[in-house]
Parts: structure tokens; sequence; C-alpha cells
């Protein structure tokens, strides 16, 4: 018996480290939204932006060793709402990353923006600092929706934020929201025709759920049925194909070449390192892999006082996590990215391949995964079908 046949079969095994990318957590809003469970929080006084760089570049610094020789092929600024940071702040952090950690040539550095926070100087500044990508929190172009989801921005604010982002960046993606309290299925479809009006190369659709420990949750607003929903949903697939978006993952459309690299990455399974307030990572090693947390509040994380959380994934959860995120992707997987990704064999996942076969919620061709029609309208119940048996 060879080394390799004599390695724990339970254990994950990789030769080649999935690729890398890193998400930066900036936790400040102007105003929380009455809908969103983010780890995001409103700013009371002036915000402490010096501070919770060197914080997030002290927290850069912790996590290098568990990612020697390792390059970063994009960057995600999420939040909370990035564009309340000074450029120069941002300058300065990713400056401090390119001098820790060698970015892939190219690498999509993406950040989001408020259209009420948005400044064309502003956005000049960013790019300077090498933010090559964009990413609009728009929602809606219809006021009375704006107002009814809480936000700080009006619909003429988000136009010209748009057309700020596009000169600036070109690759821009604006989030809208569909299912909205009173919102009719003409009044959706009006959002996403003007929204391919703008022309920016990338577009996400969600729909509005109703979140524990949100305002809406406490105060539920009336929302469309749940017919009216899906119908605002094939509404949108329809529209946005005739207009020659590519619908990639179950929220995601993008032309031709304009797909999010750093999302990609989440929904193939790869790593990522995690720094800022709340903000979560993945990492594999040769022979296991590990998730991260850093503490949530911000106060607690500036102070440095609690330690991050790593924890190693038991090998019998990988396939569900593999599958969570894989199954998002319309197109599927290629049969050989699930032992790339989770360094098991595809035996630990035949069973619940064939049972997914069965129920028509999956179906496979030319060495292809790919989730049915109805696999990706019951999502849940598909991915269920690869939870660790019980113990
Ligand atoms: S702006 Fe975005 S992150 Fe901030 S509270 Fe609203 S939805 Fe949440």
């Amino acid at each position: 018996m060879n080394v390799k046949t004599m390695r724990d079969a339970r254990k994950p095994h990789f030769t080649v480290l999935p690729p890398l990318a890193l998400y930066v957590h900036l936790p400040w809003c102007v105003k929380k939204c009455p809908y969103c469970d983010f780890n995001s929080h409103e700013k009371q006084a002036e915000l402490p932006f010096q501070e919770y760089v060197a914080a997030l570049i002290r927290d850069l610094e912790a996590m290098l060793p568990s990612v020697w020789g390792r390059r970063i092929h994009t960057i995600f600024m999420g939040g909370g709402t990035p564009s309340l940071f000074p450029a120069q702040q941002i300058d300065f952090l990713l400056s401090a990353v390119r001098a820790r950690l060698a970015l892939e040539p190219g690498a999509e550095i993406t950040m989001e923006a408020n259209p009420g926070t948005a400044e064309a100087g502003r956005f000049r500044g960013y790019r300077d600092a090498g933010v090559n990508r964009l990413s609009l929190g728009v929602q809606s172009f219809d006021d009375s929706m704006l107002q009814a989801l809480g936000r700080i921005h009006s619909a003429d604010e988000a136009r010209r934020a748009i057309g700020m982002a596009l000169d600036t960046f070109g690759n821009v993606n604006i989030d809208l929201m569909y299912g909205l309290p009173g919102q009719t299925l003409a009044m959706a479809r009006a959002d996403i025709e003007e929204a391919v009006r703008h022309g920016t190369p990338h577009l996400s659709a969600y729909q509005l759920t109703i979140e524990p420990n949100t305002v809406f949750f406490s105060q539920p607003p009336e929302l469309p049925g749940h017919d009216a929903a899906a119908d605002m949903q094939v509404m949108a697939e329809e529209t946005l194909a005739a207009a020659g978006f590519e619908h990639y993952e179950t929220s995601a459309f993008a032309r031709p070449g304009r797909r999010c690299r750093h999302n990609l990455n989440y929904w193939e399974f790869g790593d990522y390192l995690g720094i800022g307030a709340g903000a979560h990572g993945k990492l594999s090693f040769a022979d296991r892999v590990t998730r991260h947390e850093q503490v949530k509040q911000p106060r607690d994380y500036l102070k440095n006082d609690a330690a991050i959380e790593i924890r190693n994934i038991a090998p019998r959860e990988l396939p569900f996590e593999f599958m969570l995120n894989a199954l998002r992707l319309v197109e599927g997987f290629p049969e050989e990215l699930f032992a790339a990704r989770a360094g098991l064999p595809w035996s630990s996942i035949e069973a619940g391949i064939m049972a997914a076969q069965e129920r028509n919620l999956l179906e496979r061709s030319a060495q292809r995964i790919r989730p049915t029609g109805r696999g990706r309208r019951f999502l849940n119940d598909l991915v269920g079908l690869f939870l660790p048996a019980q113990e």
C-alpha cells in the first residue's frame, strides 16, 4: 500500500489549494435600514477611520502565517457602507495589503457604495487607490419604495451615483430588491428596465425577506404574496435575459465576461480571508479546512481584546458546505471541482447526487452537475440532501 492510499480517507486532502480572496468588512452606515440583518451599525459620532484601518492591518498580519506564499485573486470591501471611508484611508489599507500579500495581476478589487454617500471626487480617490469595481446599493428607482425601505437616498441620487460610477470605474454592479411593501409587478418591471437602461455590466436582484433581529421582523410591513414575488423573479430573469445578461447565480446577472469573480470564488468553495468586525473566512490546508470569525462589535474589534475564533470544518460537513454554495450556480459545477475544493472523494456525495436526480432536482451532463429548474425553486430541499447523517 503506498502512502497515498494509506492516508486517512475521512480527512480532506489537498495537493493544490483553492484560489484565495480577501474580504474586508467596514461596519458603519449613516442609518440602519429596517430590513437589514448584516453586521452594520448606525454611525453615532465621528467614525474612527484611522484606528479601524490600523485594526484591519493588525488583523491581516495575524493571519499571514496561515496563507504564506499564496496570492490574493480578488478583494471585496463590504459592509456596512464602505463609501463612508475617506479615499485616503482606503488607499492606506490597500497599500498595506499589497505590502503584505502578493496580488494576482489584474485582481478584481470591489467596493460597496451607498448612493447617499456618493461623490465624484471620492469615487476618483477610490479608483486611484486601486478599486476597479463598484457595487451600488440602489434597491429601487421608485422614491416611495426607497422610503418604505428606510433608505437614505432618493431615486435621483441613485441615478447620479450610477452615472459617476460608470464614468469612474466602468465595472459597476447595481443591487436591486423586489417583493417590496406595496410593490406591483409593473413597478418591479419598471425598476429592472430602468436598471438595464443605465448600462451597468452587472445586476443583482434580491427578494426582500424578513429576517430575525430587524425592525421589519418586529413590525412586519405588508409584502406581496409568494406567487406575486415568484412572478417578479420570473419577470426579472426574462427581462434581463432579453437584454443580454447571463443569469449565473440565484440573484446575479452579468453581461458576458463581467461576472463577479470575488463572489464566484465563494460559490465555487474557494478560500477567503475575512478581516474586520464580524468578518468570516475559510481556509484550506493540506489535510483540513477551517473557518474563522472575527469579533462582531466594532468597539470590541477596535480594542483588539477578543480573539478570533477558528474551527476546523468536520469532514462530514464538507459535502453540505460545498453544495450550499455550488448549487447556487445556475450552470452548476464540473464534477472534478468537488474533489478540488472539498478535498474528498466523489463517493462521499454519490448517494446525495443520486437521490437528487431521482427527485428531478439535479441533472448531470457532460461531467457537470447542475440544479434543474425545480432544483433552483426548491434549493433548500436540494441542498438538504447533502446534510451529514445524524451520528
Ligand atoms: S445601507 Fe446596507 S448595510 Fe447599511 S443598514 Fe442599509 S442595508 Fe444594511
